[in-house]
């Protein structure tokens, strides 16, 4: 008898600016990755949130949006932020609404894709193949603090970062199985403890202590801003890197424009535990500027699908997008931020042959 189908429940949410683009350029590559492979399929679940729904009923998601969230095995998100709503509105409204309490490991991977071009003049296609992890769910976001004497010359505002051992150690033990997974078994943490003696120490501790599981993996320091200068002047000596969620946040778009747009970059928003589903989305952001008008990259997004189909287990999907991808920057299918004259629709339609082609 034929082996029963794998059905992926996917919730789908495209957002705002060129969110709903590029995602539903992602599904349509999905869909024909399921369909050459054959022993699955994904069922997309689409969803309103966004900022029009936050603009027209004062919410971006619905009192239960965990439960429905539950109800499936992995999130496509797009983008959020609209130029009519502060950005701290949207982002606490509808992405940390959804990724903070659960999704403690975000993981950006970058790497030069063949056919585009690096701003660094010495790296070439595969180079910058880094694996940034950054701490999600505490931190500097972790949202504390408070404004008094508000509108007056003494006015103050206070963010306060937090960390807790159980916070890092977990976050650490997670880059370090990744470090260990990957050929070079490097893994590079980053923090600021010589200005920052007290959260930042326990970093440095704790990231100590949980190296110890670790010993086939090699662990090196770089306090942030020297990191800046290795990224840019020795990108070779870097493998995978851990940081905090505002330092990795900074790093990673910093690594997703030396690998040559931040147009082309992944991220998956992870909970190992498995609690919810786990959420999938580009680097970039809205892009108000190109909404509408056909010329978002969707490449970003296409990767991030294949991060979502690897973390589902359907590896050979994910790489088989992947190689497509790759393909269809090789030949010159790309968007303008790329050097290129294609638009997102183009570009979709020569991955999906790529993939159809694919033997
Ligand atoms: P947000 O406020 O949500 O971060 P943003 O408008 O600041 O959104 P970013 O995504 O941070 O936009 O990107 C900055 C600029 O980079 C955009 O204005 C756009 O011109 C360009 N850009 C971003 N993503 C893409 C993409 N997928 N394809 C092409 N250009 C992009
Ligand atoms: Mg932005």
């Amino acid at each position: 008898p034929p082996e029963r189908k794998s059905v992926y429940r996917i919730a789908q949410i495209g957002a705002d600016g060129i969110g709903p683009e590029v995602i539903s350029a992602g599904v349509q590559v999905v869909h024909a990755a399921a369909e050459k492979i054959g022993t699955f399929s994904a069922d997309f679940t689409e969803l309103d949130w966004s900022s029009d729904r936050y603009k027209r009923t004062g919410s971006y998601v619905p009192d239960d949006y965990i439960e429905v969230l539950k109800q499936h095995d992995a999130i496509f998100f797009g983008a959020v932020g609209a130029p009519d709503v502060p950005d701290h509105i949207s982002l606490w409204g509808l992405r940390l609404a959804i990724c903070q309490p659960y999704m403690y490991a975000n993981v950006r991977r970058t790497r030069i894709l063949p056919g585009t071009e690096s701003p660094l003049r010495n790296c070439k296609p595969g180079d910058l193949d880094w694996c940034i992890v950054r701490e999600n769910s505490e931190g500097e976001y972790a949202g504390h603090g408070g404004r008094s004497h508000r509108g007056l010359e003494h006015e103050i505002g206070t963010e306060v970062t937090i960390f807790t051992r159980t916070g890092i150690k977990r976050i650490a033990r997670y880059a370090f199985q990744l470090a260990q997974s990957r050929p070079r078994k490097l893994l590079t943490y980053v923090t600021k403890s010589n200005a920052m003696r007290n959260g930042m120490v326990l970093w440095d501790e704790v990231i100590k202590e949980v190296a110890k599981e670790f010993p086939d993996v090699t662990t090196d320091f770089m306090l942030v801003d020297a990191m800046t200068v290795r990224m840019t002047l020795n990108p070779r000596s870097l493998d995978t890197i851990l940081a905090t969620n505002l330092h990795a946040d900074i790093l990673s778009d910093l690594a997703a424009a030396l690998a040559g747009s931040i147009g082309i970059a992944p991220t998956a928003n992870i909970d190992p535990s498995r609690t919810m589903p786990s959420m999938f989305e580009p680097i970039h952001g809205s892009a108000f500027d190109i909404t509408g008008k056909g010329l978002a990259n969707p490449v970003g997004t296409f990767w991030s699908a294949c991060e979502m189909l690897h973390w589902l287990g359907e590896h050979e999907a994910a790489e088989l997008i992947m190689r497509a991808t790759e393909q269809a920057c090789a030949d010159g299918v790309k968007t303008r931020d790329l050097g290129g004259d294609a638009g997102t629709a183009e570009v979709t339609r020569a991955v999906i042959e790529r993939i159809n082609c694919s033997s």
